[in-house]
């Protein structure tokens, strides 16, 4: 089973709220680990995503990063999945990424995502990496990151 990594913004890749002296300012710590395992591809699940596009968003990180960056999830309050049964409205986030992972051709349990923000995914969520808001993705986030990685590869 393929692996894939969701990353969001805000929360993770700088504190929240953040200012324009530390914007990404954690983005190397990330960085450090996901090139230690460089078949692993990057999908970008933060809401900067409704704002500005892959090729942009990419722009922001290091070319061997950016160039394993395929995609953004899809947005759940789009008019297009009105039809749809029972989304699980609860856990929106997680929701446009198992969306993401049916349209893609990947397993929809085989997945980490980055996130500050726990209550867009159902409570316990094995595959969120949740960082603290207040801080960012941190030196420990790094070691859990990696652990939470290995024991999903292939
Ligand atoms: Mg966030």
């Amino acid at each position: 089973m393929k692996l894939i990594l969701f990353l969001d913004f805000d929360g993770v890749l700088h504190p929240q709220p953040c200012f324009q002296d530390n914007v990404f300012c954690r983005l190397p710590l990330l960085e450090e680990v996901l090139r230690e395992f460089p078949t692993l591809p990057i999908v970008i699940s933060s809401s900067w995503r409704e704002q500005e596009s892959l090729e942009f968003l990419k722009s922001y990180f290091s070319a061997d990063i950016a160039q394993r960056m395929i995609g953004v999830t899809p947005l759940y309050r789009h008019p297009a999945f009105d039809h749809l049964k029972n989304p699980s409205v609860d856990f929106e986030r997680q929701w446009e990424i198992e969306n993401w992972c049916d349209e893609n051709q990947y397993h929809a349990s085989n997945w980490i995502a980055i996130d500050d923000y726990a209550p867009w995914f159902e409570p316990e969520c094995p595959n969120l990496l949740l960082t603290s808001a207040a801080t960012g993705f941190i030196l420990e986030d790094q070691q859990r990151l990696r652990v939470m990685i290995k024991a999903r590869l292939p």
